[in-house]
């Protein structure tokens, strides 16, 4: 195998990876400096020293057409010929072909030439199809670079092959467009897509890049080809694009044009800039207007890079974090089109598609940015595993529904939850701007977890409101009293007739409630927590029946923070709260419980038996050793490592998500946190 992808980090569909070429070692998401072999306005060990760059593009059908540099390609390789020890990666005349519309050279010879200069990897000469062609006519477009596809494979030797996803605007295409190349690509480009984002025309992009991807295996990288502009970067990296390049540094240097994270701007009209690169630092912007145009443009063309280069470490480092998302939703605010394109990842379909992917936490605040912070893919699985996992307490007669508040939500209510109850056995649900928040599950990542606005938008409350009221409707089926000013002009479905007149339920509902001090909150979060994250029953499994739960279940409390951090039930200690997030951590007495309470496939990772004997003492689980997964895991969520005869060897937790075993050549897939011996 020529090249290699291992997962290290993630966050949305988007992830940090490394790349292994024969030429070195690439962190993606990045952006591939187009190199012009015949002019370099800026070396390609400039491209390093002043930029970071790791890999670089050049193009080998201007290195083929002419004989100066092709005679040196040929006889002492395509490195030597830019003078760069990094991985070079070549595009081959498509592009050429579509501004042209032709070029002199066959599919097979062109990548025959690419293995021949010794490239790291090669792309074949796909057939662009531009946004206007219709269905029929792209679909053709998409058979022939398929066939072509499958001739290249023939003759690229040891080179990795850039097998192009084709299919014009139809995301159905792109989609099979991306299987039926994956067979002969180790890289596979999103290709034709120029005409999208110079027409901005985000929207399609999105659903291009997602058809794309939803046809290629998970663990190759993917190249969105000929996006440059870092505006789209979060948003492309976020979708699961690993490799950007750039021509546009020197398109828009040439141009008079100045590129930052939120647009374009022309020198021209410059009168002081912001950028705190060190061109912009040390060059007044008169100045750089008055400059001859060969050294003007090498400058603004160093801005270019500078901008775009930081643009990606914040979109790498915000994947560390788990803020990928807002870093998207802030720049999306750069231009109304990409607002559409994020409207396109609010539709049921992609909030589906993106859910797979999403981590169960990230290790900063869920901070609200705007409208598109509601349709977060975290905020769509909490809704539906609250909709399928969690139970209410039993013996609840009445359910109070509380407004938005001071979190954790239980503290800031204190006074009002404590009042209900002395005069009825009452449940608590925050309406919370995230969606309901049953008040045990208020430490849970993000409800505790997450910075909102005092006042939200109509739209965002709207949609928090339905989630609510169908949460009401199916789950919580008790009477449903409103408590606070914020709720009055909201009808609850269940208990129109007691919202009609609050004075009704005080009447009805005299007689005396449990007090906050028989209330065991700790009871109440342990049971929903164990539901809600391994799922409906867990609770039982894992801590026995709710009656008699006081007598059998113990918790040991962290004096610094006075919560629960470890839960035991009859002397084994079966759970660890990760004051963190609020979510468990699994011990072998618990691994051990739920294996037994709970069928296969339900939380298993299934893994060779090789493997098992390893992971027993403790060794992480590594990606090709996975054979299959329970389709409900997520990242980040805690699982059972089990053999092939569904013998428990550890548990840990999930690094992959259920849809990427087997697209991982390398890598962890669980994070082991002890074996359990054979
Ligand atoms: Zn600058």
């Amino acid at each position: 195998m020529p090249i290699s992808l291992e997962l290290k980090d993630r966050a949305a569909a988007g992830r940090i990876c490394r790349l292994e070429t024969p030429h070195g070692t690439v962190t993606t998401p990045t952006l591939l400096p187009v190199l012009n072999p015949n002019i370099q306005l800026i070396s390609a060990k400039e491209m390093r020293r002043l930029f970071g760059a790791e890999m670089v593009i050049t193009n080998s059908y201007v290195i083929r057409k002419h004989d100066d540099l092709r005679t040196h390609a040929l006889e002492k390789g395509v490195h030597s010929l830019i003078d760069w020890d990094g991985p070079v990666m070549t595009d081959s005349g498509t592009f050429q072909q579509y501004v042209y519309g032709d070029v002199e050279v066959a599919p097979d010879e062109i990548v025959r030439f690419q293995r021949d200069i010794g490239v790291d990897v090669g792309t074949i000469l796909d057939v662009f199809s531009t946004p206007e062609r219709s269905y029929e006519e792209a679909r053709e477009d998409l058979e022939e670079t398929v066939r072509r596809a499958e001739l290249s494979v023939a003759e690229k030797g040891d080179m990795a092959l850039a097998t192009t996803v084709q299919g014009g605007v139809y995301p159905i295409l792109r989609e099979e467009a991306a299987r039926a190349v994956t067979p002969f690509g180790d890289l596979f480009p999103i290709g034709g897509v120029v005409p999208l984002m110079e027409r901005q025309r985000y929207a399609d992009l999105v659903r291009v890049i997602v058809g794309a991807k939803e046809g290629l295996p998970a663990g190759k990288p993917v190249h969105l080809f000929g996006c440059g502009h870092p505006m789209v970067f979060p948003l492309a990296a976020a979708l699961g694009c690993d490799l950007f390049d750039s021509s546009a540094y020197a398109k828009y240097a040439r141009d008079g044009r100045m590129i930052f994270a939120d647009g374009t701007r022309m020198l021209a009209e410059m009168e002081e800039s912001e950028c705190l690169c060190p061109v912009c630092q040390t060059t007044p912007m008169a100045e750089l207007k008055r400059l001859a145009e060969p050294q003007r443009m090498r400058l603004l063309a160093e801005h270019n890079l500078h901008v775009s280069f930081a643009e990606l470490r914040r979109v790498r480092q915000s994947i560390r974090e788990g803020t990928l998302w807002e870093l998207v939703e802030q720049r999306a605010t750069a231009h109304p089109s990409l607002q559409d394109a994020m409207k396109v990842l609010q539709e049921e379909p992609m909030k589906q598609w993106l859910e797979r992917h999403e981590p169960i936490s990230g290790s900063r605040a869920y901070r609200w940015t705007g409208p598109h912070s509601a349709h977060r893919p975290l905020l769509h699985r909490l809704h539906r595993r609250l909709q399928t996992r969690y139970q209410p307490p039993p013996d609840v007669e009445t359910t109070v529904v509380l407004t938005e508040g001071r979190r954790p939500f239980s503290a800031g209510h204190r006074e009002r939850i404590k009042d209900h109850l002395s005069r009825r056995a009452a449940h608590f649900i925050v309406d919370s701007y995230l969606g309901p928040v049953p008040i045990e599950l208020d430490h849970v990542y993000p409800f505790a977890q997450s910075i909102v606005p005092d006042v939200l938008d109509p739209g965002s409350l709207t949609t928090a409101r339905s989630v609510l009221s169908l949460f009401l409707d199916e789950v919580v089926r008790t009477q449903v009293l409103a408590d606070g000013d914020e709720l009055e002009d909201w009808t609850f479905h269940t208990a129109e007739d007691l919202y009609a007149d609050p004075g009704l339920v005080l009447q009805h509902d005299k007689k005396e409630g449990p007090g906050i001090e028989a209330w065991d909150l700790d009871r109440l979060r342990m049971r929903a927590t164990a539901d809600l994250q391994f799922g409906r029953g867990a609770a039982k499994v894992l801590l026995g029946p709710w009656e008699g739960m006081e007598a059998r279940v113990r918790f040991h409390r962290s004096k610094r923070l006075d919560k629960v951090r470890n839960v035991q039930v009859e002397g084994d200690h079966v759970l660890s709260l990760r004051a963190a997030d609020g979510w468990f951590s699994l011990t072998a007495d618990g691994a051990r419980r739920l294996h037994a309470g709970f069928q296969t496939p339900k939380l298993r990772v299934v893994v060779q038996a090789e493997s098992a004997t390893f992971n027993a003492e403790g060794k992480n689980v590594m990606a090709p050793f996975v054979m299959d997964m329970d389709p409900e895991l997520r990242p980040g969520d805690d699982c059972l490592v089990v053999d092939p005869d569904d013998r428990l060897v550890a548990h840990g937790r999930v690094i992959l998500a259920p849809h990427e075993v087997g697209g991982f050549q390398r890598g962890l897939a669980v994070r082991v946190r002890e074996g359990l011996g054979t």
